[in-house]
Formats: structure tokens, sequence, C-alpha cells
């Protein structure tokens, strides 16, 4: 069963979705973490976001994969915390959007997630591009302030929450208005505002709708 979570930065998709696949005993994919990845080689060979062919070129030479503990490893390297770092969040949403990148990662979170079996698969773009036959999906929204004060309280560095507002507005601009897989809402996902809500309770919320999903067919 493939559960597909989406929504913009901050929305809280990662811990909502660690906690979901935890509690379900399901595997967990971190599609973010894989551009993330690939920005972090690009910036590291000293290629320009913007240059697609680059870009493409350390998709291609990237075997991306994870570790025991769905830690991201590019070929067989650790990345993490490297990948969460200011300069690859400040370069990701220019090096994914390429086509070119999107097609080598999509392709890749496909064969990630088969191998897995029973996956909770997070990312904006997983429940309209990757998995569109995902079993179920959610879309996560909340306001800009509450996922600029979540992210704030994540980061060790000190960045003050309105930077990383306008960062996280920055991101949704140019996550939405993109070329290649915008972000955008699924038809068929049920959106849920976690705008005041405790994590457990949206994994409460997301299991409950899983355990009671009538399956299709
Ligand atoms: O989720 P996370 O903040 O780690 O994602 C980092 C960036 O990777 C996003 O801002 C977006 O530009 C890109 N991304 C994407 N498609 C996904 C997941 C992430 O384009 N499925």
């Amino acid at each position: 069963m493939i559960i597909a979570i989406d929504g913009p930065a901050g929305a809280g998709k990662s811990t909502v979705a660690k906690g979901v696949a935890k509690r379900l005993g399901f595997g967990f994919l971190d599609t973010g973490a894989m551009y993330r990845a690939v920005t972090l080689g690009v910036i590291q060979r000293g290629h320009m976001p913007l240059d697609a062919e680059a870009c493409c070129a350390v998709a291609r030479e990237s075997e991306l994969a994870f570790d025991s503990s769905d830690r991201i490893t590019i070929n067989g390297l650790a990345c993490e915390p490297d990948i969460r770092g200011e300069t690859v969040t400040r370069n990701v949403s220019a090096v994914s959007a390429h086509p070119g990148v999107r097609d080598i990662v999509v392709a890749r979170q496909r064969v990630l997630a088969r191998e897995r079996g029973d996956v909770v698969v997070e990312g904006r773009d997983t429940t309209t591009v990757v998995f569109p036959e995902a079993d179920l999906k959610f879309f996560l929204i909340a306001s800009p302030r509450e996922r600029a004060r979540r992210r704030a309280a994540q980061l060790d560095q000190i960045e003050s929450v309105d930077d990383i507002q306008r960062d996280i507005e920055r991101r949704d601009q140019l996550d939405t208005t993109r070329a290649c897989a915008p972000l955008r809402q699924a038809e068929d996902a049920t959106v849920i505002d976690t705008d005041g809500l405790g994590v457990e309770e949206v994994v409460n919320e997301i299991v409950r709708q899983v355990e009671g999903r009538v399956p299709r067919g």
C-alpha cells in the first residue's frame, strides 16, 4: 500500500509521515531529501544550480539510497546533516525545477517505493506526479507563520522566524509556479489544516483513515 503525503514547505509532512510509518510499521520515503542530495552534489562540484545540464549530470551520477535509519546516502556516502544546511535549502528549488533532474529522481523514487512495499511517501508532487495511483493521499497545509515557527524550532542555526517565513514564501512561489510538476493539490487528496494541531493529532487522523479504508476494486 502507498500512502502519499504532500503539501508546501514546513507544513509538517516529514514529521507526520515518519510518525504514520512508525505507527503502521510501513517503510518511509523522504523525496525532498533526494532533491537536497542532488543539490548538495551540484554545490560541492562547483556547478550553478541554474545549469540544467550540470544538474542532470550530477543526478545521473548520484546513486541515491537510504540507510537502515532512513538517512539518505549518495554513492554510499552519508550526507545528513549537510543537505539540511542553508546553502542547500536556498538552492534546492532551482535544482529540482529542471525536468531532467526530476525524471531521474522520480524514477528512483518509484523503484525505492516498490522495494519497500507498504510505504509512506512524503513530498510535494508525490500525490500528483510520482504516485497518482497511491491508495491514500493527504495534503497538509498550515499558515506561512506557523510553518516558519516550526522550521525555526527544528534548525540549529539562529535564524529569525521572519527570515524563515520569507524563505518559505519564496520557495512556495517557486514551487507552485514552476513549469514542471508544480506544487498542487490532487483532487482526491484529503486536506488537513495542521494549524493549531499537534503532530500526534495529525498522525492519529491519517492512521484512522488508513485503518478505516475500504479496499479498492
Ligand atoms: O521537503 P523538503 O523541504 O526537504 O524539500 C526540499 C525541496 O525539494 C522543496 O522545496 C522542493 O523544491 C523540492 N522537492 C520537490 N519535489 C518533491 C520533494 C521536494 O521538488 N517531491
